[in-house]
């Protein structure tokens, strides 16, 4: 049978990443908005602004022209930044076959209408399955080849199975679940709770604080997810814990790097101004602290973090008590 043709929306890091794995085992496209990226993955198999110095696989294809990237393909891959991925894929309506399957590879939750992405993918692509592939992958590992593992949730357990052929390698191991919302509400909620630890981290607080707030937020993640319809195992699993531990002790985490800067005293938009990448945390706060109430769910460790990026609370307040400001008790 003729292999699929993936198209992945979004050169950033794990976009290309991403790319980079399904190119080893079917034809791939990867849509960027920069021509010149573009031309420089085609020519030096290379993208220069997000993953400088890594090889990716030679028969990677890019482009920035939306229309022909979508047109021709079995399978679209989301990897825009949450806040960003309606309107893309609006643009791609008119170009896009009926009835392909789209994986979304992003982590966050739209702020205005706190929907999941699949949800804005239904909403914009009605009839296309839809489903999510997340995991504890952190793209510069990834792309080096060193071993990972994530979770491709889709609503039926054939699509599901025959997607994982596609990005599944001997380095990185992709786990089936139908469990979409679970896997979705994870990925998004781990962003809020690492840019948390950063506070503590910037703060210098110690290694049983950050213990305690990543084992807290796990709660809070479980509680909300599990009222949203989501299953306690894929909390507790590589989409759930998994990805909160690595994204709360990551160097390379930007949302544990926002809510370190701040601890170091940084103010906000100067932190979001120095860097080139969204940290999906941030909008995605919003989303959570009105879903919680809504559901009547208790989320202190989420409430701190909205406290600080919306409300100018002082990271010290946030951790007050929980620094080692006099020693002893
Ligand atoms: P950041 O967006 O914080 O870099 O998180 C990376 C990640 O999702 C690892 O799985």
């Amino acid at each position: 049978a003729r292999k699929p043709k993936v198209t992945v929306l979004g050169g950033g890091t794990w976009g290309t990443t991403v790319a980079s794995i399904t190119a080893r085992k079917t034809q791939t496209l990867l849509w960027v908005r920069d021509p010149d990226i573009a031309k420089a993955i085609n020519e030096n198999h290379r993208n220069p602004r997000y993953l400088a110095g890594f090889d990716l696989t030679a028969g990677l294809r890019a482009t920035a022209d939306l229309a022909e990237a979508v047109g021709d393909a079995d399978v679209l891959v989301a990897g825009v930044p949450s806040q960003y991925l309606r309107g893309v894929l609006e643009q791609t309506v008119a170009h896009v076959r009926p009835f392909i399957p789209v994986v979304s590879l992003v982590k966050g939750l739209e702020r205005g209408t706190r929907k999941r992405m699949t949800e804005v993918i239904g909403e914009v692509l009605p009839g296309h399955p839809a489903g999510v592939l997340s995991g504890p992958n952190i793209a510069h590992e990834v792309v080096q080849g060193y071993s990972a593992a994530a979770t491709l949730a889709m609503p039926d357990h054939r699509t599901a199975q025959s997607l994982q052929s596609l990005v599944h390698t001997s380095r990185y191991r992709v786990y089936t679940s139908e469990d979409v919302v679970g896997v979705e509400i994870a990925g998004a909620l781990k962003n809020v709770f690492a840019i948390a630890v950063g506070f503590g981290d910037g703060l210098g607080a110690g290694d049983n604080t950050r213990a305690m707030v990543i084992t807290r937020s796990l709660h809070e993640l479980t509680r909300l997810g599990v009222a949203m319809g989501g299953r306690a195992e894929t909390l507790a699993g590589l989409a759930g814990m998994g990805d909160l531990v690595v994204t709360c002790i990551s160097p390379h985490s930007r949302n544990r790097r926002v809510g370190f800067e701040l601890g170091r005293g940084k103010p906000l938009e100067e932190i979001l101004a120095s860097m080139h990448q969204v940290a999906e945390g941030v909008a995605t706060t919003t989303a959570v602290i009105r879903l919680a109430a809504e559901r009547g769910i208790e989320m202190p460790i989420a409430r701190e973090v909205d406290a600080v990026l919306n409300h100018r609370q002082p990271v010290e307040e946030t951790y007050r008590g929980l620094l080692r400001v006099t020693p002893g008790h």
